[in-house]
């Protein structure tokens, strides 16, 4: 039995956070955990400069509204359902999420929760757990099944080392180099061979 376990933002939407500060014109909301390794650091200082510009998850959600899902991310997650049990594995919010999940056909999410003021504003975040992505898997190993991860950056290394085979996803030159024991492949043709080739079934494109 295998799970495909995928990250979400870089592998199968765009990372929020920059869709964000593009259309707020505030570069240090750019930062991501590829800039960031630690996500604790990163989300102090994203609500920080939320604070800041007296932004909140309204405005947040208004940009969220608008985005899509990466070209022929539906058709790559439809694929992968149809040969594995699938499950996202994100650094994201529910409360973010929603949008771009009701495009990809509501696969599973396992990710994490934002506590927002009556007004609107984000004063805190509330991880499900300490490294989730790991986690995870350990628990899905536990479950006995065997799982393949695919992910883009730095936040994904540890899930990605925790599974039974790892795939570096569109990752950044910076994090392939840092990561050599992880195959690194580039558009869903190649993450579908990828996967393909990790699976200890006779599996066809
Ligand atoms: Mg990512």
């Amino acid at each position: 039995m295998e799970l495909a376990c995928l990250d979400l933002e870089g592998v199968l939407i765009p990372e929020i956070w920059i869709a964000f500060a593009e259309q707020t014109g505030i570069e240090e909301l750019k930062a991501t955990t590829r800039d960031i390794p630690d996500y604790d650091v990163l989300m102090r200082q994203r609500l920080a400069i939320l604070e800041q510009h007296k932004l909140g998850l309204n405005e947040i959600q208004a940009v969220i509204a608008q985005l899509k899902p990466l070209d022929g991310a539906a058709d790559f997650v439809g694929w992968l359902r149809e040969r594995f049990q699938v499950v996202i594995l994100s650094d994201t919010f529910y409360e973010f999420a929603q949008p771009l999940m009701r495009q990809l056909g509501f696969p599973t999410l396992f990710c994490h929760r934002l506590e927002v003021a009556e007004d609107g504003r984000v004063v805190n975040y509330h991880l499900r757990q300490k490294d989730p992505k790991r986690a995870s898997i350990q628990a899905f190993h536990s479950l006995n099944y065997r799982c393949i991860a695919a992910g883009d950056s730095y936040n994904d290394t540890t899930m990605l080392a925790e599974a039974d085979a790892g795939i570096l996803y569109n990752a950044p030159e910076n994090v392939i180099a840092e990561f050599p024991q992880f195959p690194s492949v580039r558009g869903y043709d190649e993450l579908r061979q990828a996967f393909i080739n990790a699976s200890n079934r006779e599996l066809t494109l």
